[in-house]
């Protein structure tokens, strides 16, 4: 069994890549960071539980895959460039072919993003992940959640509530075919779209709770609400298979989606769409002085409550 330094410079150190902006990086008590002049840091933290946010069965590559994708969700959602992530594993044993499978996830996005891992700590423990991550962002140009005005067009990347459809296919409660499974574990982060926004988007905040918890802490930052419309929701085709209420309800409240909700004038949003390489994006709604969040059904309006997931929401 090799000892935790040992498991730190084969899996951790060596495949940490470059940066110009990373003076010392993995092996020192402190890594040494230059923020480039004029810009801001973003900084964003998450933890991922076995059995809370990944079942049982997920692979060491999907959990390793899905701990960095969270964090650079964050990064998109304000518009900042990833930069540098420290990583801080409690693991039940030091299982090489678990860290190996491991690894090989979190350096697949991180090479692809450029995100360079300068730090960490490791620990005998329950599994659990934490990730911090670190972006520049020109200063001042940061995408909130507070800025959402009335008259703003709200609009969505990709497709929504494939996370909830992927994790009741992860949990063996529905058989369809694997796209949202894919989905669940190995979430596509939209940097590329976060950095399109900049100067564009009023607001901003990526989707791990639920369309509509996510959308209200907009509302809430922002002092407005806000109307959506039903059959303008992006569903995957494999949504649009289950029943229309399942489907909606899971798009609306389902969590996992990692996926941009913004707000937008229209004629920026012309813009935004006329640039190439960019997600699908989807109009849904607008924003509205009256506060809270309704919804458009075939005519009838309905207030919607932003019960998306709530980790404390049992106690
Ligand atoms: P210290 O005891 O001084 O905190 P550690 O032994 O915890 O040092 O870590 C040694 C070096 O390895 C440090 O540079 C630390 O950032 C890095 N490191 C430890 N664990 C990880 C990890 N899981 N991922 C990346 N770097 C790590
Ligand atoms: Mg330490």
């Amino acid at each position: 069994m090799s000892s935790e330094f040992e498991l730190i410079e084969r899996y951790f150190q060596r495949r940490a890549g470059d940066s110009a902006t990373v003076s010392l990086g993995i092996g020192d008590d402190c890594a040494l960071l230059d923020v480039p002049h004029g810009q801001q840091l973003a900084v964003s933290m998450d933890t991922l539980l076995i059995g809370v946010h990944f079942p049982h069965n997920t692979s060491a590559f999907d959990i390793g895959y899905k701990s960095l994708a969270v964090g650079l969700s964050d990064l998109a959602a304000m518009g900042a460039t990833p930069a540098w992530a420290t990583l801080s594993l409690s693991l039940p044993q030091l299982d090489s072919n678990w860290l190996a499978d491991f690894s090989d996830g979190f350096f697949q996005l991180a090479d692809h993003h450029q995100i360079t891992l300068v730090g960490g700590d490791t620990v005998k423990g329950p599994l659990s992940i934490t990730v911090q991550v670190h972006g520049f962002i020109p200063s001042g140009a940061a995408l909130k959640r507070s800025g959402a005005k009335v008259g703003d067009l709200i609009c969505v990347s990709g497709r929504i509530g494939d996370g909830a459809l992927g994790l009741k296919m992860a949990l063996g409660e529905i058989n369809t075919q694997s796209k949202p499974l894919e989905k669940l574990n190995r979430p596509e982060p939209q940097v590329a779209l976060g950095l399109a926004l900049r100067n564009r988007a009023h607001s901003c905040i990526d989707i791990s709770d639920g369309l509509a918890a996510d959308l209200g802490h907009i509302l809430k930052a922002s002092g407005v609400g806000a109307l959506l419309h039903a059959d303008q929701l992006p569903l995957s085709q494999e949504l649009q298979q289950q029943p229309r209420a399942a489907a909606e309800q899971m798009a609306l409240f389902g969590g996992d989606d990692y996926e941009l909700c913004f707000t937008i004038s229209a004629d920026f949003l012309q813009k935004l769409l006329t640039q190439k390489s960019l997600p699908k994006i989807t109009l849904i709604g607008q924003i509205e002085a009256e506060q809270g969040l309704r919804i458009e059904h075939h005519g009838r309006i309905k207030t919607l409550s932003p019960n998306g997931f709530d980790h404390f929401e049992h106690r």
